[in-house]
C-alpha cells in the first residue's frame, strides 16, 4: 500500500509560506514522489491557490468540513466547496475540533460522509488522552471512535491515530504501543483503509514510526510547516 505523508498546517501560513510548498517540490527534485502520496492541508484561505499551483506534484486538502452542502452556517465551509478549491481529501475529527468546537463522534460521522457525497477522501482521527491511555483504556476508546465516526458504506477512507497527549508535545507512545494500535484498527476497518500515525512526527523519529506494520503514512503537525522538515519525514522509510 502506497503510503500517505500528510502536512497539517492548522491555523497556520499566509500566502508568502507558499513558498514552502516550493522549496518542498524542489527538494523532490521537482517531481511528485514516486513511492509515496504528499498531501498538505492549509488553512481554508490558501486551498485554491495551493491546488492551483502544486497539485501537479501533491495532494491539496481541508481540516474540517460542514456536514450540508450549503446554506445559512456562517464561517462554515462546506465539503463542495472544498473540492470545488481543488481538495481531494479533508481531515475530520481531529481532537483540536473535538475539543475547541465539541466535537462528538456523530459529528465526525455526518462530516466523514459530507465529504465522500463531495467526492473527498475523509481523514478520520481517533486517538485517546493521557488519561484514558494510563488507565489502560486506550484501546476500548479508540474502538469507540471508530464505531461512533465511520460513516456504514463502504468507501474511500483513512484513519488517523492521533494520541491527543503525543499532539504538539513531543512525546510519543513506544514503537510496541503504536503498532498495538494499529493492529486493533486494521482488523476493525480492513486491508483497504490507509491507516496513519500523528502526534510529533519529526525528521528523527519518523523513519521508525513509518517501518511499523499496518502504519500507512503519518500526519504532521508542526513539522510540516519548514519544507526541510517536512521533506526528510517524507523521505524516511
Ligand atoms: C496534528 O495536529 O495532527 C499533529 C499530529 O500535530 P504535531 O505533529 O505537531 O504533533
Amino acid at each position: 500500500m502506497k503510503k500517505l505523508i500528510a502536512g497539517n498546517w492548522k491555523m497556520n501560513g499566509i500566502q508568502a509560506s507558499l513558498e514552502e510548498v516550493a522549496r518542498l517540490v524542489i527538494g523532490l527534485d521537482g517531481g511528485a514522489a514516486s513511492d509515496r502520496d504528499l498531501l498538505i492541508c492549509p488553512p481554508a484561505t490558501l486551498l485554491a491557490k495551493m491546488a492551483e499551483e502544486f497539485s501537479d506534484v501533491i495532494f491539496v486538502g481541508g481540516q474540517n468540513c460542514h456536514e450540508r452542502e450549503s446554506g445559512a452556517h456562517t464561517g462554515d465551509v462546506s465539503a463542495e466547496m472544498l473540492a470545488d478549491a481543488g481538495a481531494s481529501y479533508v481531515i475530520v475529527g481531529h481532537s483540536e475540533r473535538r475539543a475547541d468546537h465539541h466535537e462528538v463522534d456523530s459529528d465526525v460521522k455526518a462530516k466523514a460522509m459530507a465529504a465522500r457525497r463531495a467526492g473527498l477522501t475523509p481523514i478520520v482521527c481517533v486517538g485517546e488522552s493521557e488519561a484514558q491511555r494510563g488507565e489502560g483504556e486506550a484501546l476500548n476508546v479508540v474502538g469507540a471512535q471508530l464505531s461512533g465516526s465511520l460513516p456504514e458504506e463502504e468507501g474511500e477512507l483513512v484513519i488517523a491515530y492521533e494520541p491527543v497527549w503525543a499532539i504538539g508535545t513531543g512525546l510519543t507512545p513506544t514503537l510496541g504501543d503504536i503498532a498495538e494500535m494499529h493492529g486493533f484498527i486494521r482488523d476493525r476497518v480492513g486491508s483497504g483503509v490507509r491507516i496513519l500515525y500523528g502526534g510529533s512526527v519529526k525528521p528523527g523519529n519518523a523513519h521508525d514510526i513509518l517501518a511499523i506494520k499496518d502504519v500507512n503514512g503519518a500526519l504532521v503537525g508542526g513539522a510540516s510547516l519548514k519544507a526541510s522538515d517536512f521533506l526528510s519525514i517524507v523521505s524516511a522509510g
